[in-house]
């Protein structure tokens, strides 16, 4: 795949959608849209009575030869219903190729990079935000510094939308505690939620009557007026809702689509993406208990966020709003994600529940089990906080101290052959923690190894 930066600017019409169209056109056809500017508003140059521009530029990587890239920014812009009348005139769509990878080049039909690229400051601002260098290593900062156009380019918004992004209109399909949270915080920091819409209609009339909005009557319904659509059904409905609410009604390219699901991918809002929606995933880093929890803890989360090019400006702009911690994600590394949490969350449960059985088991009341192994966790939470994972680690392992760990395993094996193979496993993982910190020798480290590896009984086989 080559990398190109494509140019895209229009004044006629809707102009952020005919630039949506463009982006999504080019998807259509297999040009993959990495990374987009911001959307830019700029005083025309050349014929100076015409209404202003709206620009931006994008990151593209694409298996099409220079040529043929420009061939399909021509379709599309023939497409999007673009007239050519006077030069450097009114347009509705105008893609231009400003950099193919490092070639300079100059053809009949095509130069590159772009040959009045370095006298617009409508073209090297959005560029600045994606890209260092031009191809014969001047920086595009100095470019922008030696740049005589002294035209007006402002930052209006994101392709997702122009303006203040408390002014985009929201939807929320699913009330759940996750979003009614985030319904709730957004309209809290004086953002617009449009309409929410729940198959349950006291669940949804109550809280679009906490946050000040409509109830809708249908998944449809609710996206209709919205331009950013969160779609906060359980997991396993994220796909029918997102059908139904794009379903009827034209296309959607002013529409962009947020799920806030920690494990799917992207694809499963492809419905929405098909009619040309922009698609996000925002997904706090963070346990919810109840509804009122919920609230409480999103101001201060990590967001792990993936999204189309065009909708990541504005999922991160959103995060900042909510005082979260934005770190973006590739979409294809969802489902790794999902188990980093698994395991720092449910399986630290699923641990402490084993514990706390041991402990029943040995005549421990209830309370006094959970009192006997909660403490111990807190400990290790904080001091894993104050020292890192390696330094903080304690017990048989961390001393090298083959005989404890021995008969830890010989009473589990004996007892709770779950918590045994449980031991076994995590203390394997744990091996590697054990040499990070350094305070065990080698030969230790490959009998503890051994017995870990041995499973239920070892010890005794091959014994006559
Ligand atoms: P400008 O090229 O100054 O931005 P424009 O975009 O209004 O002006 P168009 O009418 O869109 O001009 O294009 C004129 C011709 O420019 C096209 O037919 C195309 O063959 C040629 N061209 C040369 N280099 C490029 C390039 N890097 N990207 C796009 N078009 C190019
Ligand atoms: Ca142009
Ligand atoms: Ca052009």
């Amino acid at each position: 795949l080559r990398q190109a930066f494509l140019g895209l600017g229009s004044n006629v019409g809707d102009r952020l959608r005919n630039l949506r169209f463009a982006v999504h056109s080019l998807e259509e056809a297999s040009v993959v849209v990495e990374t987009a500017s911001h959307v830019y508003l700029t005083e025309p140059l050349g014929y100076t009575s015409q209404d202003p521009f709206l620009n931006a530029v994008l990151e593209v990587s694409t298996e099409l030869a220079p040529l043929d890239l420009l061939e399909l920014c021509q379709r599309i812009e023939d497409r999007a219903g673009r007239e050519r009348t006077v030069r450097w005139g009114p347009r509705t769509l105008d893609i231009d190729i400003l950099l193919y990878e490092d070639t300079e080049a100059s053809a009949k039909y095509l130069t590159i990079p772009h040959p009045r690229m370095l006298e617009r400051r409508f073209v090297l601002e959005p560029l600045s935000e994606l890209a260092d260098e031009l191809p014969d290593r001047t920086t595009i900062d100095r470019a922008l510094a030696e740049c005589p156009d002294t035209s007006s380019v402002e930052v209006a918004g994101t392709l997702v939308a122009l303006g203040d992004i408390r002014e985009v209109p929201l939807a929320f399909i699913g009330t759940g505690k996750v979003g009614s949270a985030m319904a709730g915080d957004l309209r809290e920091r004086g953002f617009t939620v449009d309409a929410v819409y729940d198959a349950d209609g006291d669940r949804c009339t109550e809280v679009a009557s906490a946050v000040g909005a409509r109830a809708a009557k249908s998944e449809a319904d609710a996206a209709g007026a919205a331009t950013v659509v969160f779609v906060t059904t359980q997991d396993s409905h994220i796909r029918s809702a997102c059908e139904r609410a794009s379903g009827t009604g034209g296309d959607m390219l002013l529409k962009t689509f947020v799920h806030m699901s920690g494990s799917l991918s992207l694809e499963s809002m492809d419905a929405a993406r098909r009619k040309g929606a922009l698609l996000a995933s925002i997904h706090p880093v963070q346990t919810f208990a109840d509804s009122v929890s919920a609230a409480r803890d999103l101001p201060g989360s990590t967001f792990s966020m993936t999204g189309s090019a065009g909708a990541r400006a504005f999922a991160m702009g959103l995060v900042e709003e909510l005082a979260g911690r934005p770190v973006p994600l590739a979409d294809e590394d969802k489902a790794l994600y999902h188990s980093a949490a698994v395991i720092a969350g449910n399986l630290t449960n699923m641990l402490i529940g084993a514990a706390a059985e041991i402990y029943r088991g040995i005549g421990f009341e209830e309370r006094q089990a959970v009192e006997a192994a909660l403490p111990l966790a807190r400990t290790t939470l904080s001091n894993i906080e104050k020292l890192g994972a390696a330094e903080a680690l304690t017990g048989p392992l961390a001393r090298g101290d083959l005989s404890t760990l021995e008969a830890n395993l010989e009473a589990l094996d004996a007892t709770f052959p779950e918590a045994a193979a449980a031991y076994r496993a995590v203390s394997l993982l744990g091996l590697r923690l054990v040499i990070e910190r350094g305070a065990v020798d080698d030969a230790t480290i490959l009998a503890m190894k051994a017995l870990l590896e041995g499973g239920a009984g070892a010890e005794v086989e091959g014994a006559p």
